[in-house]
This record gives structure tokens, sequence and C-alpha cells, in this order.
């Protein structure tokens, strides 16, 4: 492609829900990009002129506008015993957490993939592991770093569910001496997969690539809201921010510098995602992180969740991370009991149709409407009248609640008499639709 062709594509996607803010046009950028508000709209801006050559290099390694997923298959995982529409190329399913109750404990569901990487980190396999914390300077923000200490990477686990740009990182991470893990959201993890097959010199440092499942992002909007919910008006006076604060599957918790604590369960907290969801998680259509060697989320389903203590549910993709998994489970790392798809399957059933079949309803509704949409070389189609209408509904809901007057009614209510509601409402819902759903899912 022509630079300047390039340059006015990047553009359309820097200014669109086609960008998902990985960072990756930041990190190459060598300054000439930068993110803009990001306790506002959070968008990348140029603001120095960059030279034709990076601008195609940049928009090359963008994964906003396309993805050919069954390409990047071909090329990352040949070979690989079993595939699903829905999980992306797998080799082993399990059902684990850390065995070292500190570890397990200190990450989001069961541990597993900050015990990667120390375990890589403590056998010499890596040098580094690319993750991201909440920023220590504006610990309302979040900021990739590379750690270097089982202490660095436990300062990194944990789900951070507002946005994140972990190739800003590349501007860095390109000139580590040593091999780096790398952990990123799949709209991350697709860019570095760009990156790696135009053999780019960037991420030749990158040695492993591991990622959380991924349902969605909300926009900093979501952290004034429940602030403001609570009575607290200035963001900048959080002390720290967490997540999945506690037992899993944890709480959402600020601690003020006032030594104000205010704390909402995880499942009520998810009150926020429709009043705040960051567009471009509509379009994405990976799940379950499918170009990764090893993507954990969380074990969604009864029998575990009564337990509490956390459970992940791993996917291994490559050889490598099959290896790994086993390696760790004999030397008493992990405890991994294997699964079958048909259980992973119907543990996310929602989160499947939520991101493989709505994402591409309404990547159809973009079309309708003659706005931009991605191209990921793939397209589920031949949906019921009743499941499309469905995305009507959800799509509408998303459309209103998103609204300045719906986020300040909400706001007057207690977060957590509407996390209640919210929980009950997506139950019954989840419940109602439960055969719309279900007839589709193969
Ligand atoms: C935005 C988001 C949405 C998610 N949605 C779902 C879902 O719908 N269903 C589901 O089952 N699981 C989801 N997960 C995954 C789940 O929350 C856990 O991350 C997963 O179970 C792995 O747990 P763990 O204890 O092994 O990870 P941990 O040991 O806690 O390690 C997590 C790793 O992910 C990195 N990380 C955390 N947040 C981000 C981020 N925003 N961007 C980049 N890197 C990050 C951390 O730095 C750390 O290295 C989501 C995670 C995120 C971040």
């Amino acid at each position: 492609m022509s630079a300047t062709k390039s340059k006015i594509e990047l553009h359309r996607v820097m200014r669109s829900e086609l960008c998902n803010r990985c960072g990756t046009c930041v990190g190459l950028s060598d300054g000439h990009i930068r993110f803009r508000d990001r306790e506002g709209k959070y968008m990348p801006e140029v603001v120095k002129e960059l030279t034709n050559q990076a601008y195609d290099r940049i928009w090359n390694a963008c994964a906003g506008k396309d993805f050919n997923f069954p390409g990047y298959r071909d090329q990352f995982y040949p070979g690989t015993p079993h595939f699903h529409t829905y999980m992306g190329p797998y080799r082993d399913l399990y059902i684990g957490h850390a065995e070292d109750s500190m570890l397990r404990s200190s990450g989001a569901s069961g541990g597993i993939l900050s015990s990667v990487l120390i375990y890589l980190l403590e056998k010499r396999k890596i040098d580094g592991a690319v993750v991201t914390r909440m920023s220590p300077e504006k610990p309302w923000l979040t900021e990739p770093f590379i750690a270097t200490s089982r202490e660095e990477i436990l300062e990194g686990a944990q789900s951070k569910y507002i946005l994140t740009s972990v190739n800003e990182i590349l501007a860095q991470s390109m000139n580590f001496k040593g091999v780096l893990a790398y952990v990123g959201l799949p709209g991350q993890v697709q860019s570095i997969r760009k990156l790696q097959k135009a053999g780019d010199p960037s991420v030749s440092n990158i040695g492993y690539i591991f990622g959380p499942f991924y349902g969605n992002t909300l926009h900093f909007s979501s952290v004034k809201s429940f602030l403001r919910s609570h009575g607290e008006k200035d963001y900048t006076k959080i002390r720290k921010l967490y997540f999945r604060h506690g037992e899993w599957p944890g709480n959402m918790r600020v601690e003020m510098e006032s030594g104000r604590i205010i704390q909402l369960k995880k499942f009520h907290a998810n009150y926020l995602i429709p009043f705040h969801i960051v567009r471009n998680s509509l379009y994405c259509s990976d799940f379950t992180n499918e170009f990764t060697d090893i993507s954990g989320g969380d074990a969604w389903a009864p029998v575990y969740e009564e337990r509490g203590r956390g459970f992940s549910l791993v996917l291994a993709r490559s050889t490598r991370g099959s290896q790994l998994l086993e390696e760790m489970k004999k030397e008493g790392w992990l405890n991994l009991s294997p699964i079958s798809e048909k259980e992973c399957i119907d543990m996310h059933s929602h989160g499947y149709d939520f991101k493989k079949r709505g994402a591409f309803i309404r990547i159809g509704f973009r079309r309708f409407w003659f706005k931009p949409v991605p191209d990921y070389g793939y397209i589920l189609k031949g949906f019921t009248f009743k499941r499309v209408l469905m995305e009507v509904v959800i799509s509408l809901l998303f459309l209103v609640l998103g609204t300045r007057l719906a986020r300040w009614s909400v706001e007057q209510f207690s977060p957590r008499f509407i996390g209640t509601i919210f929980e009950k409402s997506r139950t019954t819902w989840k419940r109602s639709t439960h055969n719309i759903k279900r007839d589709e899912l193969k």
C-alpha cells in the first residue's frame, strides 16, 4: 500500500470505533503519536508528522481494521490438533489453579497466567515479562511495564477492566536485552502477531505470548461514575484501584487518600458495563485470545463458583504452551484437570454467543449504515430472526444506556442496589435467551 493511503487509512481508524487502543501506533511512532485524554475518550493522535515508511509500518501492524484469522492460524498454529470456531486452535483444555495459595489468590481467577510468568522467570527461560499494572503515579490509570521479578509480576496480576494500551511498551521493549514473555488482550496480541509475521525487529525478543479471555473493556468514565455514585467527585484522590480484589470472583475496590474504602462485588459492579462499554469490544470477535501460546479465563460454573478460592479455564494452543503447562503440573506449580470441549463451550456459552454471534450481527448493522467494518477473514452468518432481534434489543440498550442522561440517572441510586438488580436481570435474561443462543452453538 502507498504511504499516503496508509496515512489516510490509519487516521480514519484512529478516529473511529475500530481503534481498540492497543497502543501499537504509539509504541512504534518514536513519540510522534500519543494517547490524548486517557481519562476521557482516550484516542491516539498524531502530534508530529511521520515519514511515509513509518506510516506503512504502523498501518500494517494495525489490527483494528483487519486481522485474517484463518491466515494467521495457518501461519502460527500449523498442525494443531484441535480447532473450534469459538475457541480457535488448541491442544489441551484444563480447569486449574496455581498450587501456591498466595499465587492463586493474587490472580484474577486461578493465578495461572502470573504463575506461568514467574515459573519462566525462575527457570531463566525469560528475562522479563510485559504485564499491565495500575500506574504508581496515577493509580486510577493502567500502564504496561516490563516485570523482571516475582514481585513485579504480581504487581501486574489481576484483571483491569478499563482501557489498556499494552503495545505502547514496544518503544521500550524492543531495546530490552533478553527474552520477553508478553501478556495482552486479543486486539493487542493480534497486532504483535502481525509484527511477527512481518519480521518487524520491534517484537524479535518476544518469546511467549499469553493472554486473558476478553468480554469487554470499559471507559474510565465507569470509575468516575462509580465514585460519583458514592459521593466522591475527585478521581485524583484515588490511592488504589482494584477490579478483582479479595476472594474469587472478587470485588471492585477503591481506596481513597482519605482512607475511605469503597467496595462492590464484581458481579454487581458489572452494572457499569452497558453504561460505559468501549464500543470496539462489541466488534471484537476474539473471546478466548486465540493467538496466544496459553490463554485463560474464569471457570464460570456453579460447581467452581460455589467453592470460591479461584479457578481458571486454561487453553494450551501452541506446542510450547502445552509443554510448559505439563512441566508446571509435573513440578507441582499448577493443578490442572483436563476438560472436554463441550464443557468449555457450556461454561462460556453466553460469552461465545456475545463475541462470536453477536459481534458478526453488530458488524452487519455497521455495514448496513455504511460504517467501516473490520475484516477478520471469515464471517459467521445464517442467524435466526429471533437471534438478530435479540441483538437489536441489546444494541439499543447499549445506545440508550451510554447517553449522559442514563449515566447520570443511574448515579442517583446506590450501586449495591443497582448491582443487585443488574445481576438478577442478567440471570433472567440469560435464562430466557438460553434456547435462542444454544440453538446455534455447535
Ligand atoms: C478486560 C478483560 C476482560 C475479561 N473478560 C472475561 C470474560 O468475559 N470471561 C472470562 O472468563 N474471563 C475474562 N477475563 C479474564 C479473567 O478476568 C482473568 O484474567 C483470567 O481468568 C486469567 O486469570 P489468572 O488468575 O490466570 O490471571 P492473573 O494471574 O491475574 O494474570 C492476568 C494477566 O493479565 C494481564 N492483564 C490484566 N488485565 C489486562 C488488561 N486489561 N490488558 C492487558 N493485560 C492485562 C495482567 O498484567 C497479568 O499479567 C477478562 C480479562 C480482562 C483483562
